[in-house]
């Protein structure tokens, strides 16, 4: 069954590539379903570009799985931050823990030290990679493996895991040894920036540690628009 779906993912990964060349690229927050990826691409031999967003908030324990990586596939990430001049004045008229004050206000944190970076990265490029996975979310449920980007017209987006379950993910990482960023170990299963991401207990959901406090179907606005109340819970 692994093998399958490790045919499956590299296949779209070199059809990435030999459709879109340099113009696309892999965006990682080296996640466990990230490092498959990068494993997958270093197998397929796809020479694809690895970017990563560095929101300014991100935990230690993410800064050491990426220089990890980094060193065990020899890549260079390019690395995006947010504008200096965007986050200080967004701190300067809100606060510097304005995401947990409304979720206006959170979306705008993510909006600044998320989409638009990640926005910069792709306005010129073509397409990117994605690691999301169905069963993380609803509006997850809704993508197909590849696909015109739904937040970007213009932009294609390969997410190759996507039919993937939580084991599989597990199983691919345990046999080819990867390494892990240490948060899992501490009973986190989606780990974002530091103030908004928490470990969740066997039976939360995995995505119900990311803004814990909020009702909210738990995106950030790189893969779906940002919605809260009244909308379904990703659990029901
Ligand atoms: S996850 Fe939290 S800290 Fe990070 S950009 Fe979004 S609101 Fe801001």
């Amino acid at each position: 069954m692994l093998n399958k779906k490790m045919e499956e993912s590299m296949d779209i990964l070199i059809q990435a590539y030999k459709t879109y060349g340099d113009g696309v690229v892999f965006l990682t927050s080296f996640s466990m379903e990230d490092n498959v990826i990068t494993d997958l691409m270093s197998r397929a031999g796809t020479g694809i570009k690895h970017v990563t967003l560095d929101t300014g908030r991100l935990p230690q324990e993410t800064y050491d799985i990426m220089e990890i990586i980094s060193n065990r596939y020899g890549i260079t990430p390019e690395i995006v931050f947010p504008r200096s001049e965007e986050v200080e004045n967004m701190v300067r008229a809100h606060g510097i823990n304005l995401f947990r004050s409304s979720p206006s206000l959170r979306e705008l944190c993510c909006e600044v030290r998320k989409i638009t970076p990640l926005n910069r990265i792709l306005s010129h490029r073509r397409a990117w990679i994605s690691g999301i996975r169905s069963e993380q979310t609803l509006s997850r449920k809704q993508s197909e493996m590849v696909e015109p980007d739904p937040m970007r017209p213009g932009i294609m987006k390969f997410n190759p895991l996507l039919n993937w379950n939580s084991d599989h993910v597990k199983e691919y990482t345990e046999k080819f040894m990867l390494p892990i960023n240490a948060l899992y170990s501490r009973g986190y299963r989606s780990i974002g920036c530091a103030p908004c991401s928490r470990a969740v207990l066997p039976h939360e959901s995995e995505r119900s540690g990311r803004w814990w406090w909020e009702d909210s179907i738990k995106e950030c606005g790189i893969h779906a628009p940002v919605r809260f109340k009244p909308v379904l819970r990703e659990d029901e």
